[in-house]
Order: structure tokens, then C-alpha cells, then sequence
């Protein structure tokens, strides 16, 4: 039975859908199966993943509002090796067209019922918002991983997105909690991110991961050929960062199995 995973943070462009799509790839490559879920209607994981948003069948906001199953909405990343539930701009409507639904933070939830045996991993890639799409993929989770850069300001979000999982957990998802902080775009060069780093490390210990994505150009240039930076260069920094990540979210999980 698959564990559910949101890369989730309101910020913008601090790597969530950079984390979504390597990690998928990271994870598909010790051999587990994954599915990836583009809960932003930006599509940047589809593109990301080489599938093209706008020519999507079905997709994520189909299935959300019940008119298409789950499993006629998949496709197969070929290159990355995981499947994605496809998202383009079809799904800035649905935050509007939810409301009036019935249980309409657990639609994702609903949806991912239907295949969560299929898979070992799912991956979430959130927008940049706490929305009702953002809720929906919190309500389906068992874990938040959350990507940040080690900014100044970094520190400041984090409260409000810490706050918004705590009563997620305790009013609609008692499974959810907080995996781990990624460290991700880091530039050891920077002593002000190495201080942000170990403020973080101090403040929360070993949920922050291990495993630290330096700034690479070649994980930046990986969507633009359609393909995870795991894929694009494989021997590259930031691929090889990605696949260590890969490595200790599977150590992680199955020690929360373990203590559970
Ligand atoms: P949004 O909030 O808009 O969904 P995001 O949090 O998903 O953004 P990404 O799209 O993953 O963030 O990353 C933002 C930009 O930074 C992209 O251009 C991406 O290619 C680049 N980027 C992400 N991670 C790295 C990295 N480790 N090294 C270099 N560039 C990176
Ligand atoms: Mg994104």
C-alpha cells in the first residue's frame, strides 16, 4: 500500500516541483513503484515529467470533481519511470468549483483510494498557496516533505505552513505529519545559508534531512528537454543529490513503519 507524500510550501519557487519530479525519478530508480500527482494547475511536473499539459485527456482536475476515474487520467513518465496524474491550467477552475462539493477537501483522498495498491510511493507536487488544492493533497498524505532555501526570510513561512499541517492533523488528517525540511538550490559558498542551515538544524533536528540539494544548472535545465535532472544528467550534482534523497526518504519511511 503506497505512502502518500506532499512536497509541499507557499512560497514560490523554492524547488517544490524541482523535489517532486527528481524524487519521483530518485525513488523509481532504487526500483519502487511511484506515482507523481500535479496538484498545481501551473503543469510544471507534467512538462517536467515530458508530458504535455495541453494535451491532456484527462487530468487531475477531472478526476477531482468526479468526472473522469483516476485510472483513466494516468500516464508513464518513460525517462523518469513512474506514473503522473497530469495537471494543466483547466485546474485553477476547480478551486472555485469545489466548494459547493460534498467533502470537498477529500476529493483527492477519494480519488487515490483507487489506486494506492498499485503503488509503493505518491508524490504530490502542491501549488504555491495554502488553497483548497493544497488541503486536498494534505487531507491524502501521510507526510509532508517541504523543500526551502536557506534565505533569511525562510524561517518566516515556515510558521505559518507548520501551523496549517498541526490543525490539518487535527481536525481532518490525524495521519499527517511532518517528514522532513529539505535543504534545497544551496550554495555552501553563502555563510548566510550555511547560519540559516544550522538554525534549522538547531530549531528542528532531525527533521530536517540529511541529504542537502546544492544549487546545480543542470537540474534547471532538465525540464526544458521534458526530462527529470535524475535522467537528464545523471552524473550531475544536483541528479546525484536527488538520488541520495531518494535513498533516505525509503530509510525514513520504513523506520516511521517501524515505530508505528
Ligand atoms: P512554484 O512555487 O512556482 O510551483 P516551485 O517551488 O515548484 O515553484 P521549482 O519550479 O522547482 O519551484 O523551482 C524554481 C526554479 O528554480 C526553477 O526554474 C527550477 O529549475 C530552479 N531550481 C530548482 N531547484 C534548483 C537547484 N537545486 N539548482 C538550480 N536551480 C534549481
Ligand atoms: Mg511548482
Amino acid at each position: 500500500m503506497a505512502r502518500i507524500f506532499c512536497i509541499a510550501n507557499q512560497k514560490g519557487g523554492v524547488g517544490k516541483t524541482t523535489t517532486a519530479v527528481n524524487l519521483a525519478a530518485g525513488i523509481a530508480a532504487h526500483g519502487a513503484r511511484v506515482l507523481l500527482v500535479d496538484l498545481d494547475p501551473q503543469g510544471n511536473a507534467t512538462m517536467g515529467s515530458g508530458i504535455d499539459k495541453r494535451t491532456l485527456a484527462a487530468s487531475v482536475y477531472q478526476v477531482l470533481l468526479g468526472i473522469h476515474d483516476i485510472t483513466d487520467a494516468l500516464q508513464h513518465a518513460e525517462h523518469g519511470g513512474y506514473d503522473v496524474l497530469g495537471a494543466n491550467r483547466e485546474l485553477a477552475g476547480a478551486e472555485i468549483e469545489l466548494v459547493n462539493l460534498d467533502q470537498r477537501e477529500m476529493r483527492m483522498k477519494g480519488a487515490l483510494a483507487h489506486v494506492q495498491h498499485e503503488y509503493e510511493f505518491i508524490l504530490i507536487d502542491c501549488p504555491p498557496s495554502l488553497s483548497l488544492l493544497t488541503l486536498n493533497g494534505l487531507c491524502a498524505a501521510h507526510g509532508v516533505i517541504i523543500p526551502m532555501q536557506c534565505e533569511y526570510f525562510a524561517l518566516e513561512g515556515l510558521a505559518d505552513l507548520v501551523n496549517t499541517i498541526q490543525r490539518v492533523a487535527g481536525h481532518l488528517n490525524p495521519d499527517l505529519r511532518i517528514i522532513g525540511l529539505l535543504r534545497v538550490m544551496f550554495d555552501a559558498r553563502m555563510t548566510l545559508q550555511q547560519q540559516v542551515s544550522e538554525q534549522l538544524v538547531e530549531k528542528f533536528g532531525d527533521k530536517v534531512f540529511t541529504t542537502i540539494i546544492p544549487r546545480n544548472v543542470r537540474l534547471a535545465e532538465a525540464p526544458s528537454y521534458g526530462l527529470p535532472g535524475v535522467a537528464y544528467d545523471r552524473a550531475s550534482k544536483g541528479a546525484q543529490a536527488y538520488i541520495s534523497f531518494g535513498a533516505e526518504m525509503i530509510e525514513r519511511v520504513q523506520a516511521m513503519e517501524f515505530a508505528a
